[in-house]
């Protein structure tokens, strides 16, 4: 598997050993942070893009980064994988729906 240096999850950097998720079998993940990701699951299934981006202005806003780097951080997180994959999901399924006819 590729090994990433964002967090595919959030967008935060993987720069540390100590700060990537773990896989089920202990194995470090390469994807996602530990935060997000642990034990070969994400701490919060059931999150949604909207609420990650929500918690990622939050975040960025507490570090008081300017407006443009928050705005594009923000939008960003739509572009890794865990939500791109959710999307392309979607797609699928909107897809399936047309060809049933
Ligand atoms: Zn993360």
């Amino acid at each position: 598997m590729e090994a990433y240096n964002f967090c595919q999850s959030c967008g935060m950097p993987l720069n540390d050993p100590l700060v990537h998720g773990t896989e089920k079998n202990g194995d470090c993940s390469l994807q996602y942070c530990i935060y997000r990701y642990k034990d070969g699951q994400f701490t919060h299934p059931e999150m949604t893009l909207e609420e990650m981006q929500y918690n990622e202005r939050r975040i960025l806003e507490q570090q008081h980064l300017h407006g443009d780097v928050i705005n594009a951080a923000v939008n960003s997180v739509q572009f890794l994988n865990r939500w791109l994959q959710r999307n392309l999901c979607r797609l699928e399924l909107n897809t399936a729906d047309y060809e049933k006819d």
